[in-house]
């Protein structure tokens, strides 16, 4: 079969690893140039973006803010998967949070913003400290601002005077006192069948995911039903085909859920090594009518994102059960360039193996790291 990506990052070049030995040919699009690419060299193809879509039994995406002309076409064609009401929702914080009321399902308390003389009585309905959000195109934090008090309205509102918040709104959130943040990765087959991989805990430094660990510590029965109950009641309203990710914060026993990304996911990269099948493949295996692979846990396992800096031995991979990903790009600051999968048998050993990894890698890129391996110590 043949999958054609809109976007050519990591996660289509996954894809497109995870579809080798299913016998799936992955094609990527630069969704900036419209513009057909290899997923690994990203040598562009001679074959033109039409004429992928006919050749290809699928289109889907690798992240949600693919241009509107494109979604269209790939929606004519009849191939989309999933459906582009589902990636729309996923793109506009408006569209989601407006799902999110709709079928009654917990998310922070909220404002729209369309225009910034609006602020001051968003912030009397809501109160501070809030967390703003740009409707669109925003990822990894960015596109994001935080108003801790009132009388820092005057100066938020003249940053945001610059953006045109008539064509995207700003979303206006309470910033949630949450005691720590967990997400669901799990996928819905064309026959609607549902597999979950279980919750994970993730853990974010200046709006940027560092640190999964898999699966979550402390979760209890009643927790995954939450969330796997959630799951199902957003992926039967879209009629979702493929993985789908759900990101909530947990307060109590309580879970909200803070955004959804329709597609394979930053917190569902543990799976290529802690479960039977990875997210990549079972979003291949869903997509393409196949039966769903089983998402059993195999090891304890975490996650860490390699972000920004490249410069280090490799002697980490004496480590045992350590595993590195590199996506093939140059260092940039901010810019994920890999990640790390390291897995045990239990957590006391996953904390002992992720210490050791942190010995070999410079604190400041990792700054998350020592310290959540010696508070997973003690579970
Ligand atoms: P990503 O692409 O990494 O998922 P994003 O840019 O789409 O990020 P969010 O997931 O909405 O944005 O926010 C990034 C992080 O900022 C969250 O994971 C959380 O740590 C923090 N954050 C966002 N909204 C809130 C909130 N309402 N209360 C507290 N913290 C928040
Ligand atoms: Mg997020």
């Amino acid at each position: 079969m043949k999958v054609l990506v809109y976007g050519g990052g990591q996660l289509a070049r996954m894809m497109y690893l995870a579809g080798c030995p299913l016998g799936i040919h992955v094609r990527a699009v630069d969704v900036n140039k419209d513009q057909v690419i290899n997923p690994i060299s990203k040598a562009p193809s001679t074959v033109s973006l039409q004429e992928a879509i006919d050749d290809a039994d699928v289109v889907t995406a690798e992240f949600e803010h693919v241009p509107e002309h494109l979604l269209k076409l790939a929606d004519e064609s009849g191939k989309l998967k999933p459906s582009i009401a589902a990636i729309r929702t996923g793109a506009d914080r408006v569209k989601e949070k407006g799902l999110l009321s709709e079928l009654g399902i917990a998310t922070s308390e909220y404002q729209v913003m369309r225009n910034v003389s609006e602020l001051p009585d968003i912030v009397q309905k809501l109160n501070t400290p809030l967390v703003l959000k740009a409707s669109r195109d925003g990822y990894d934090g960015y596109g994001q601002w935080r108003l801790k008090q009132p009388d820092d309205i005057a100066a938020l509102a003249q940053t945001l005077s610059k953006l045109d918040l008539q064509n995207v709104p700003i979303i206006v959130e309470k910033m949630i006192n949450f005691s720590r943040e967990v997400s669901l990765v799990g996928v819905r087959s064309e026959k609607g069948e549902f597999a979950f991989y279980p919750l994970v805990e993730n853990h974010h430094h200046e709006g940027q995911l560092h640190l999964t660990l898999a699966p979550a510590p402390e979760v209890s029965e009643a927790l995954q039903a939450q969330a796997q109950e959630i799951f199902v009641k957003l992926a039967e309203k879209l009629n979702y085909i493929g993985v789908l990710a759900v990101e909530f914060f947990q307060v109590g026993e309580q879970l909200l859920v803070n955004e959804i990304a329709p597609r394979v996911h930053n917190s569902g990269h543990w799976t290529m090594q802690g479960a039977d099948t990875c997210q990549f493949e079972n979003h291949l295996r869903a997509v393409c009518g196949l039966p769903l692979g089983s998402t059993e846990v195999r090891s304890a396992t975490a996650m860490v994102n390699i972000i920004g800096c490249g410069s280090f031995s490799r002697d980490m991979l004496a480590i045992p059960g350590c595993h590195i990903h590199w996506y093939g790009k140059s260092a940039r600051a901010k810019r994920k360039l890999g990640h790390f999968n390291i897995s045990a048998k239990n957590n006391q050993d996953l904390a002992a193996r992720l210490l050791d990894l942190a010995k070999h890698l410079p604190q400041e890129s990792f700054p998350l790291l020592e310290a959540e391996a010696q508070k997973l110590q003690k579970y």
